[in-house]
């Protein structure tokens, strides 16, 4: 599946805001963002002050901004969105919870990648089973009761090795239990609205795609 590889801290500056894309970086004084808060371009620094926006522009940003944390293309995020649509409960927070439970995206909130795009890599490279069957697509949806374990083998090496240690700083929300022993954790149930923390306004997203 295709995905971004262009520079990301452009992408947080084209999109006002930090999204945290490249894990411990983020927090550091070497921020882009923190550095640079205008958008990107030859014109970035002056656009921020002439700029109006219009409701399509708002609801495009927001929609850019979800596709973006989530590291999702434009054919797959609709495909999300129809999904959302099709679910019985409100179509934002079904949306949301959708991208949440992506496997690379519980990876992360496990706490054994420090980004998205590091949790995607490390499934892709096969490192783990779900319910106990080695799986590395990172779109994969994970469902309550499942099982996300580091798989025997990739628990030698040496990235792995220093996962407890990172584990320390990072916390899990309580959608998900985590077993920093073993290098597993489970999917106690699918995340409600309230437990999912990005920053985005799902109403807007929703007002883009019903245009
Ligand atoms: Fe965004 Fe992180 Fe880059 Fe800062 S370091 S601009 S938060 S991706």
């Amino acid at each position: 599946m295709a995905r971004y590889t262009g520079p990301v801290c452009k992408l947080c500056r084209r999109e006002g805001g930090k999204l945290f894309l490249k894990g411990n970086r983020c927090f550091t004084a070497k921020c882009a963002f923190d550095k640079r808060s205008y958008p990107p371009g030859m014109h970035g620094r002056r656009a921020r002050f002439r700029r109006k926006t219009t409701d399509f522009g708002t609801q495009l940003r927001e929609k850019q901004k979800a596709r973006r944390i989530y590291g999702v293309l434009e054919r797959q995020f609709r495909r999300y969105f129809k999904e959302a649509e099709r679910r019985k409960g409100v179509t934002g927070a079904e949306l949301l919870q959708i991208l949440e439970s992506r496997l690379d995206n519980t990876v992360y909130r496990l706490g054994f990648a420090s980004s998205r795009a590091q949790a995607r890599q490390l499934v892709r490279h096969g490192h783990f089973d779900v319910n106990g069957r080695k799986t590395n697509i990172p779109s994969c949806l994970v469902k309550p009761g499942d099982q996300i374990a580091v798989r025997a083998r990739s628990k030698n090496n040496a990235y792995f090795k220093s996962v407890p240690q990172e584990m320390e700083h990072r916390f899990p929300p309580e959608w998900l239990s985590v077993d920093v022993n073993t290098l597993s954790g489970r999917v106690l149930a699918l995340p409600t609205r309230e437990e999912i923390e990005a920053p985005l306004n799902e109403r807007l997203i929703i007002e883009f795609y019903s245009r």
